[in-house]
């Protein structure tokens, strides 16, 4: 594969092939991964008892201050993925008895990983773990081939997408690729088990001292969608890893009234399907490994329910601290 890149809103033309890429994101055609495992960390209707099957790639086309994975986003590292092996990748995953096959930050990815859903016919659901900041066009190519989209929304201010994440379009390009995803996917379905099966569920991270912004998110996702379609997720982990001099505004976690705040006006715009967090879920150790692991599967045989990689004290530090929305 060899073409000029125009796959996000960053449009940069630049040159991309399997192996090589110029671009804001520095990603070859081809993606690169650093972890395949089962993972507790996500929202109970993600994670559920048997972990959501995270794929860890690495790059990516935005480049948040705060990153809580900026050993992976800000270098593209890890193995080198074909289309072939990362179907393989997934079906193996599958076998391990995960709920879903989870794909986190795929975006720069977006066409080898449409060709390899296409090759793979999982019979689990396909979570697009993303950030949100995506083209419409680019995400049509995964029309049939994902079930559940995660995506961030970030910010609404174009100061503050452009200060934290050098993307100041971050607000013109997020509202239409949610439309787009929520146009595939409609209203979100669950199984009988409270795992998402279908549909569009936003997260959005709480900054310190940005509460205002938080309020017009709010806003922005109870008047347009419908009632009850869509789920939230109220994010308040938000935890220090900025230098201080350069964004002294970051460098502290965000408070209980703050998290109360906005956890009040939650529920005043009806937002009820969803999950929020106590400010207490902020700390490093919900990061995972990246070490590679479930990478290497060319060795081991198929075989079904084999295996779950629990990553003990993930788990129950943040689902403990996700509650269902309640108003
Ligand atoms: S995916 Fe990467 S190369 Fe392509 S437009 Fe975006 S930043 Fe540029």
């Amino acid at each position: 594969m060899e073409y000029r890149c125009s796959d996000c809103p960053r449009r940069c033309g630049a040159l991309r092939t399997d192996l090589s890429g110029s671009g804001f994101c520095r990603a070859p055609a081809r993606p690169h991964l650093i972890r395949a495992a089962a993972h507790f960390g996500e929202e109970p209707c993600i994670s559920g008892s048997r972990g959501a099957g995270t794929v860890f790639f690495t790059g990516c086309s935005l480049r948040c201050v705060f990153c809580q994975n900026r050993e992976i986003s800000r270098t593209v590292s890890g193995r080198t993925f074909s289309s072939d092996a990362l179907r393989d990748l997934m079906l193996r995953l599958q076998d391990t008895g995960v709920h879903n096959i989870e794909l986190v930050t795929p975006t720069h990815y977006t066409r080898v990983i449409a060709e390899a859903l296409s090759k793979a016919a999982l019979a689990i659901p396909v979570v697009w773990n993303s950030s949100g900041y995506e083209l419409p066009e680019t995400l049509r190519l995964l029309e049939g081939l994902v079930q559940v989209y995660m995506p961030d929304l970030k910010y609404l201010h174009a100061g503050t997408s452009g200060r934290y994440s050098a993307a100041p379009d971050y607000p013109d390009a997020v509202i239409p690729a949610i439309d787009e995803m929520f146009r595939q996917r409609g209203s979100y379905r669950m199984d009988d088990h409270g795992i998402l099966q279908s549909g569009v569920l936003i997260r959005h991270l709480i900054l310190p001292g940005n509460i205002e912004e938080s309020r017009d998110v709010i806003d922005l996702v109870a008047d347009r969608y419908p009632r009850g379609s869509i789920l939230f997720s109220l994010m308040s982990q938000y935890t220090p890893m900025v230098s201080a001099e350069a964004f002294p505004e970051l460098s502290r976690t965000v408070s209980p009234e703050e998290n109360e705040d906005l956890l009040h006006y939650l529920r005043l715009r009806g937002l009820d399907d969803g999950y929020w967090q106590e400010p207490s879920s902020a700390g490093e150790e919900s990061i995972p490994l990246f070490d590679g692991t479930g990478l290497d599967f060319s060795n081991k045989p198929r075989n079904n329910n084999s295996g779950i990689c629990h990553e003990n004290g993930i788990s129950n530090h943040i689902q403990n601290h996700h509650q269902e929305v309640e108003s």
